[in-house]
């Protein structure tokens, strides 16, 4: 991800390295290059517009350093803007003042939710808590069996409906898991809960109602860094008919341009707190605008 808008930054960077001063209109022309750059990137308009329009303010402003040439200095600033678009600083889980912290993950079909859910599990295990997964995805033929496979591997436990058990109510299931985590002493939820291929009311209806059900600390908006812009205005609908408190890229391992990952915090005002980068429970780490901001110049 983020390789083609890379190349271009750098080519825009080398064309001015070596100029001594840089005009007014060596800026705009410099702007415009990394507008066409981040629209290539298929980041969304209104967002290429907000950073235009800071990186030409900033740059033609009185921001001089002696200490730094003219390239340096636009390196500087695309730089703070790129963090400043991805959410500035890194955003923690919040826990909750008394046990159990309930997390809630949403999105829709094949966003990486399960895969996530056993990821994060694993992750808050390593960092000494005892995560409950709860499977309260009962839409997806075999998201309860592929979570118990991710739990078993990650060595968490897991909660679910037995099978033949005809318990068939997810807000159920995901009520009954927060009884259970106080039982059994876990200090995290993780509810993974149905998507759909598309928005669809019934689905967010589903989540709207487990979330009023079990009152959590975080709902967290799995969106797939593949398929783009698309993904940002599904963020956005979730946002609007569930409520979110942070997004997760997934599949930033992937080839695509990587225009939704810089998009999100802008487009939605939440913050990006995990980025998953493969199909392997280890492939994942809490999002550091600053260390993206950083790969993306390369
Ligand atoms: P869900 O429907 O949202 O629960 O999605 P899944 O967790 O089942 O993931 C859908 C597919 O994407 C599976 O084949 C996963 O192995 C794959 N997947 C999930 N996260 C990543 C990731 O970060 N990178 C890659 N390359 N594949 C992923």
């Amino acid at each position: 991800m983020f390789d083609a808008l890379s190349d271009r930054l750098s080519g825009i960077f080398e064309s001015i390295r070596g100029k001594g001063r840089l005009t007014d209109a060596d800026i705009d022309a410099t702007a415009r290059e990394i507008r066409l750059a981040l629209l290539e990137a298929d980041v969304a308009l209104p967002v290429v517009k907000t950073f235009i329009h800071q990186i030409k303010e900033r740059c033609k402003g009185a921001e001089v350093s002696k200490a730094l040439n003219p390239a340096q200095q636009i390196i500087k600033v695309v730089n703070e803007e790129l963090i400043a678009i991805l959410g500035g600083e890194t955003r923690r889980l919040n826990y909750a003042k008394q046990a159990p912290t309930v997390i809630m993950l949403a999105g829709l079909q094949g966003a990486g939710k399960t895969t996530l859910a056993g990821k994060l599990a694993k992750w808050l295990k390593s960092d000494e808590h005892s995560p409950l997964l709860v499977a309260a995805d009962l839409q997806r033929p075999n998201a309860v069996g592929q979570l118990q496979v991710l739990a078993e591997r990650a060595g968490v436990a897991v909660y679910a409906p037995e099978p033949g058990s005809g318990v068939g109510d997810p807000v159920k299931v995901a009520t009954d898991s927060i009884e259970e985590a106080r039982r059994k002493g876990h200090d995290v939820v993780i509810v993974d809960t149905a998507g759909r291929l598309g928005i669809d009311e019934e689905m967010m209806q589903q989540a709207r109602e487990i979330r009023a059900a079990v009152n959590p600390d975080e709902v967290l908006f799995v969106i797939d860094a593949m398929i783009g812009q698309d993904a940002v205005n599904t963020a956005e609908a979730f946002r609007d008919g569930v409520g979110i408190t942070g997004v997760v890229l997934s599949k930033l391992d992937g080839d695509a341009r990587g225009g939704a990952a810089l998009s999100v915090r802008h487009v939605t005002g939440q913050p990006i707190m995990f980025a998953s980068t493969g199909e392997k429970l280890e492939d994942f780490d809490v999002f550091h605008p600053d260390r993206m901001a950083s790969r993306i110049l390369g």
